[in-house]
């Protein structure tokens, strides 16, 4: 029997094959389509799945989701912003396998927790850094889902000191502030002409005045934003993974200056912030454990 994996995120679908050990295997990506975003997803779980029996699907969904419903809304998919019942689409597909669902940001923790940075560690956060900012919190050596699935939302935590607008619909969050997207807007309304976070780290680590000081913005705010969640979840470990957490020192340098400039408390000292050891797809890998692990 097959076990599949399933990354659904904002702007790509990844599936593959788990195992036999924690890895996924034959991973096929798909851009997410404008229209008939289902039947992409469907023609690639198919695709993936091959002629064997399917046993088990572990999928991680970008947010907002509903794990009771088996819902996802994500807010860059419009066919789905409103939500999708990805669970039964799934279960119709496999009706003989074991459907895991959870929030992205909780497979990133559960991929981190048990393969990556955060082995052995009981209380921690893990943060991806990319277009969009997302996390997932592990409390008592179990990833913490929330009430409807959603707990770990750290992009939305509100930095002081800021207010632009959020897709949320609120201000300073800092996904706002310190994305990679976000970053590349604040850079061109400075006037600097590229067009992603790759290229304003490149930029920045080649002197240019605005990559620079975007970077350093982003990663002030950033800074501030985990040492207030390390703060509220007691942790002593941060693990930051996604694309534009490999900006190096230009991001860096500053994110632990404001890390240890805001987190005072005698229980934060010593507080790690680590880049993740795990540089691709970790949603996939944390799907891959979802499917073949106890529930979370
Ligand atoms: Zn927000």
């Amino acid at each position: 029997m097959a076990i599949l994996a399933l990354d659904i995120g904002a702007t790509k679908f990844a599936a593959g094959v788990v195992g036999p050990g924690p890895e996924v295997l034959e991973v096929r990506r798909v851009d997410v389509p404008d229209a008939g975003v289902w039947e992409a997803c469907r023609e690639l779980l198919l695709a993936v799945a091959g002629a064997e029996p399917v046993g088990a699907v572990g999928i991680g969904a970008a947010g907002p989701v509903d794990v009771r419903a088996g819902v996802t809304g994500p807010l860059n998919i419009p066919e789905w912003k409103a939500g999708f019942p990805v669970v039964a689409a799934v279960r119709e597909l496999f009706p003989a396998a074991t459907i895991r669902f959870a929030i992205d940001g909780a497979c990133l923790a559960l991929a981190e927790h048990r393969l990556g940075a955060l082995r052995g560690v009981p209380d921690a956060l893990a943060m991806t850094v990319s277009s969009g900012i997302g996390g997932g919190i592990v409390a008592g050596g179990k990833v913490l889902l929330g009430r409807t699935g959603n707990a770990g939302h750290v992009g939305h935590i509100v930095v002081p000191g800021w207010d632009t607008p959020c897709g949320c619909g609120g201000r300073g969050c800092v996904e706002a502030i310190a994305s990679g997207m976000s970053s590349v807007r604040w850079a061109r309304e400075q006037g600097w002409s590229g067009g992603t976070g790759a290229r304003l780290a490149a930029d920045a680590h080649a002197g240019d005045e605005i990559a620079v000081a975007a970077l350093h913005r982003a990663g002030t705010a950033l800074g501030t934003a985990i040492a207030s969640a390390a703060a509220l979840l007691d942790v002593d470990r941060v693990v930051i993974g996604g694309g534009f957490a490999q900006s190096g020192a230009p991001l860096w340098d500053p994110l632990r200056a404001a890390v240890d400039a805001h987190a005072g408390l005698n229980f934060l000292h010593g507080l790690r912030v680590e880049p993740s050891a795990i540089t691709e797809g970790a949603t996939l890998v944390g799907a891959g454990v979802l499917a073949t692990d106890e529930p979370v």
